[in-house]
């Protein structure tokens, strides 16, 4: 079995957790001059784990296997949230990373590492993983821009210095398959005391802009009954749909109005235009189209009511992606071993790179608990005898896999 050296792993979190500090967490946006420099340093230290080393036109760190036979290809995405935590990506990019380390001499062993670029979407989503896996066209890239500040993407992969470098795309006849740790993120592993996940599914997530017309006018002046407050139709359609999901909810189905809008939003004027965006999200395809059926229906209800106008349009959709079978085994059997007992199956709430490369080979995602469940904030944490133990199911999973596909 091989034995992953738990220092070098928190070591090496910790270096990478240097670029970008922020407090105990990690400020490192895709393309920005830390994320930059963190990519550089990461395509090094992959050099010199015996890996052929590019980063690509859109910021991919590829560290490719120069031996024969068929690969495993591991890792996740480098950039943080704003103000994120030190672990989300970066644990599974240096667990890839030890991986390699581990069977470098291992020639049957093939392992090739990947740190993916802007999974957290601060230009796109999934840029890095969609690009490799040839989803993402030249055009989307001429046209996407910056979320915070619509630089375009083009000037910012210029700015990074990866414009003009080819795009690495997968060979997927060269792969058993990618595998990615990633922290829960969620609180179930920490909550019940577990220490190891099992990916099983990671969910859909449906996404719904809901527009309401009414009619701008004077807070003073115009009579109640007169009104068409788009501001009020909204606050009811919102509470019909808390209400209401419920009674076709799943035990982890999860809904939110994250995203709401007034228009003009000044306190003595009555809202003409109100905006608000419903997000779903759930591991059976089934019930998302239920959720979906039933918030059309309460929209067309909303609006035949009056006196406001309801339009609704979907805005983005992906789809639950089943992570491969004979990888959950394998990381069962991992964890099996080392935490007997202390494993548990379970769908991601949240989306990942595996996500998009389960298009195109067998995927298959690791997860260690979040301690207290909290994650895309800079207080992020996980035990460290949690990061050294997954560090080393990660690699008797990965073992496993390129044994059982020889
Ligand atoms: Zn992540």
């Amino acid at each position: 079995m091989p034995t992953i050296d738990g220092q070098r792993v928190v070591a090496d979190l910790k270096r990478l957790a240097e670029f970008g500090c922020y407090k105990t967490g990690v400020h490192r946006p895709t393309y920005s001059p830390v994320d930059v420099e963190s990519r550089h340093w990461l395509a090094d230290r992959f050099c010199e784990a015996g890996l052929e080393t590019v980063i690509d036109g859109i910021g991919n760190v590829i560290g490719r296997n120069p031996r024969a036979g068929r690969r495993l290809l591991v890792g996740s995405h480098s950039e943080t949230q704003p103000y994120g935590g030190w672990l989300d990506g970066s644990l599974g990019v240096i667990y890839g990373l030890e991986l390699a380390r581990v069977f470098a001499m291992d020639a049957a062993c093939g392992i090739e590492v990947a740190a993916w670029a802007d999974e957290e979407g601060h230009y796109g989503n999934y840029l890095g993983s969609r690009s490799f896996t040839d989803a993402l066209p030249d055009d989307e890239i001429d046209q996407t821009r910056g979320r915070d500040d619509g630089t375009p993407l083009r000037e910012a992969l210029e700015r990074a210095g990866f414009a003009g470098r080819p795009r690495e795309r997968v060979d997927p006849s060269r792969y058993v398959g990618y595998l990615e740790a990633h922290i829960e993120q969620g609180d179930t592993l920490d909550m019940i005391g577990l220490r190891i996940g099992v990916v099983e599914t990671i969910v859909g997530i449906w996404n719904y802009r809901v527009a309401l017309i009414g009619e701008q006018n004077h807070a003073g002046t115009t009579r109640m009954v007169r009104r068409k407050d788009a501001g009020v139709a909204m606050v009811r359609l919102a509470a019909r749909i808390h209400d209401r999901f419920p009674e076709i909810a799943g035990p982890r189905s999860v809904w939110t109005i994250g995203r709401i809008l007034l228009e003009p939003n000044a306190p003595s004027v009555i809202p003409g235009r109100a905006e608000m965006q419903v997000q779903f999200r759930d591991a059976d395809p089934e019930r998302l189209a239920l959720f979906a059926k039933m918030l059309l229906g309460l929209a067309g209800e909303a609006d035949r009511a009056g006196p406001c106008h309801v339009a609704i349009e979907p805005i983005a959709r992906s789809e639950p992606r089943p992570m491969d079978q004979g990888f959950q085994a394998q990381i069962e059997r991992a964890a099996e071993r080392h935490a007997p007992g202390m494993h548990m199956r379970l769908p991601s709430a949240a989306g990942h790179d595996a996500a998009v490369l389960s298009y195109r080979m067998p995927a298959g995602m690791m997860f260690i608990p979040s301690l207290g469940g909290i994650s895309h904030h800079w207080s992020e944490d996980t035990r460290e005898d949690d990061i050294v133990l997954g560090a080393q199911i990660f690699a008797d999973a990965a073992l496993g896999i390129l044994r059982a596909a020889r």
